[in-house]
């Protein structure tokens, strides 16, 4: 099950579940301004390409609840 995760690593942002949010293969989260703006829809971790998060229809969310652990990166 994909991890949905609340934040941006990059800047931080809320990211709730049904947020307009981008994703790599490997779950790396950010939100639409540091995706196509910052990063060019290409992960800044992974080098994968960022793609539209999907979002988790709400009998789904309470199957499978959101992520609530915030991963940031720090700026470097
Ligand atoms: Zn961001
Ligand atoms: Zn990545």
């Amino acid at each position: 099950v994909l991890e949905l995760r609340p934040n941006c690593e990059t800047c931080d942002a809320d990211l709730p579940n049904g947020r307009r949010a981008f994703i790599c293969t490997m779950e790396c989260t950010f939100c639409a301004s540091c995706a196509e703006g910052t990063h060019q829809r290409v992960c800044p971790n992974c080098g994968g390409d960022l793609q539209p998060r999907p979002t988790r229809s709400a009998w789904l969310a309470l199957k499978y609840p959101p992520s609530t652990k915030r991963v940031v990166k720090k700026a470097g």
